[in-house]
C-alpha cells in the first residue's frame, strides 16, 4: 500500500513517515518547505532505512498533484500539510484561509480524479468550543473558535465530511490531535519552530538550551490544580502510531467520516510539564509568571474511548519520555536542523 504524505517534511509528518515504513507502507511525501528543511526529510529517510520519493510543491497546485497521482498508485492520503501558528493566523487570517482551505480542496480534487479513496486528516482540539466540560469526546460541540487557524480546521473538516457525503465512496478519518511534544529517540529529529516558539514545549527546550532567558508561564490564576493551563501533552512518536492505526481503520470502515480525538486523556499544567522536563533532564527552566495570553483556555484534555475501542490506539510513552527525547534532539541540535 502507498501513502501520499503531504507536509511529510514537517514536525509530525516525519515521525509518521518513520512509522508508516516500519509497518511495511510505500511512502511519497510532498512538502513545500515553508515550514520545515529538506534536512529533515534527509534524516527522516535515514532512520526510516528508505529512499521513499520526495516532490516539492505546494498542495494547493492540483496540476502538480495530478502529476504525482499519474506517476504513483495512491491508496490512502494523509494530509498534515497546512501552517498552525494560532497568533500568525490572527495577523493574517487570509494566508491561513488560502493555504489550509486550498490545499485541502486541491487535494481532494486530485483524488477524485485519480480514484482515491481514503484521506487521513490533521485536526486539532481546537475545533471544539471554548465552553465544553471535560474531557471532550468526539461528540463535544465544534465551532466558536478563538482564532482563524481553528476555523481553517473546523471548515476543512466540513468539506471533507460534505466530499465524503457526495461522492459515496471516499472514506475519511479525522485526528483532533491534542498537544503533541516529544521528538525520535534517536535525536536525529523534532520539533524546529522557524520563528519563536508559539507552543510551550519547543520554548521549555529552548530555554533549557539557552537560546531563551526564560519561560513566560502565561497566567497563574485559571481555575486549575495550580493556577497554570492544563494540556493534553501526547508525545509524537504515540500519535505517529495513531495514522498507522487510522490507515487500518479506514481500510476495514469504508465509506464514511470517523472523527477521533488523539491524545492521553490526562490533563498536565504548565508548572507540572516544567516539574516533569526539569526532573527528566536535570537541566532547570528559568521562568517567570506573566499576564494570560489572549484566547487561551483553562483546561483542555480528551476522553481516550473512542480511539481505543475502534482504532485500537492509546498512547504508550509517558511525560518524563516525551521530556527526555525532547531534550535528547534539542541539545544535539540546539538550532534545530541548521
Ligand atoms: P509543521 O509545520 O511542522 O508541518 C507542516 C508541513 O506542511 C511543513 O513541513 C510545511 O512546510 C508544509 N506545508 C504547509 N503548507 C504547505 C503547502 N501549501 N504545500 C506543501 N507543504 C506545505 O506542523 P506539524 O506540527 O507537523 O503539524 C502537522 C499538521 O497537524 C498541521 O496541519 C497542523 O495544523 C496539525 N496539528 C498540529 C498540532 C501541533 O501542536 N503540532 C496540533 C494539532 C494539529
Ligand atoms: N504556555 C505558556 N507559555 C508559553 C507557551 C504556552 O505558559 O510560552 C501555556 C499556555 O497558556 C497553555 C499551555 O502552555 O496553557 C499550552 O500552550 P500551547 O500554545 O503549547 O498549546 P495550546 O494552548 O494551543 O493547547
Amino acid at each position: 500500500m502507498t501513502i501520499f504524505v503531504t507536509g511529510g517534511a514537517g514536525y509530525i509528518g516525519s515521525h509518521t513517515v518513520i512509522k508508516l515504513v516500519e509497518n511495511g507502507y510505500d511512502v511519497v511525501v510532498a512538502d513545500n518547505f515553508s515550514n520545515s528543511k529538506k534536512e529533515a526529510v534527509k534524516r527522516t529517510r535515514e532512520l526510516a532505512g528508505k529512499d521513499f520519493p520526495l516532490y516539492e510543491i505546494d498542495i494547493c497546485n492540483e496540476r502538480m498533484l495530478s502529476k504525482i497521482f499519474t506517476i504513483h498508485d495512491i491508496d490512502c492520503v494523509i494530509h498534515f500539510a497546512g501552517l498552525k501558528a494560532v497568533g500568525e493566523s490572527v495577523e493574517k487570517p487570509l494566508e491561513y484561509y488560502k493555504n489550509n482551505l486550498n490545499s485541502t480542496i486541491a487535494l481532494l480534487s486530485a483524488m477524485k480524479s485519480h480514484n482515491i479513496n481514503n484521506i487521513i486528516f490533521s485536526s486539532s482540539a481546537t475545533v471544539y468550543r471554548p465552553d465544553n466540560k471535560m474531557p471532550l469526546t468526539e461528540d463535544s460541540l465544534t465551532g466558536g473558535c478563538t482564532n482563524p487557524y481553528g476555523w481553517t480546521k473546523f471548515m476543512c473538516e466540513q468539506i471533507i465530511t460534505d466530499t465524503v457525503n457526495a461522492t459515496g465512496r471516499l472514506t475519511a478519518v479525522v485526528l483532533r490531535y491534542f498537544n503533541p511534544i516529544g521528538a525520535h529517540e534517536s535525536g536525529r529529529i523534532g520539533e524546529d519552530p522557524q520563528d519563536t516558539p508559539n507552543n510551550i514545549m519547543p520554548y521549555i527546550a529552548q530555554t533549557a538550551v539557552g537560546r531563551r532567558e526564560f519561560l513566560s508561564v502565561f497566567g497563574d490564576d485559571w481555575d486549575t490544580v495550580d493556577g497554570t493551563g492544563v494540556r493534553d501533552y501526547l508525545h509524537v512518536v504515540d500519535l505517529a502510531e495513531g495514522h498507522v492505526a487510522a490507515i487500518k481503520y479506514a481500510t476495514e470502515n469504508p465509506n464514511g467520516t470517523s472523527i477521533f480525538n488523539l491524545g492521553t486523556g490526562k490533563g498536565v499544567s504548565v508548572l507540572e510539564l516544567v516539574t516533569a522536563f526539569e526532573e527528566a533532564t536535570g537541566v532547570s527552566v528559568p521562568r517567570k509568571i506573566t499576564q494570560r495570553r489572549p484566547g487561551d483556555i483553562a483546561t483542555c484534555y480528551t476522553a481516550t474511548g473512542k480511539a481505543k475501542e475502534l482504532l485500537g490506539w492509546e498512547t504508550k510513552k509517558t511525560l518524563k519520555e516525551a521530556c527526555a527525547d525532547t531534550w535528547n534532539w534539542q541539545k544535539n541540535n540546539p538550532n534545530g536542523y541548521v
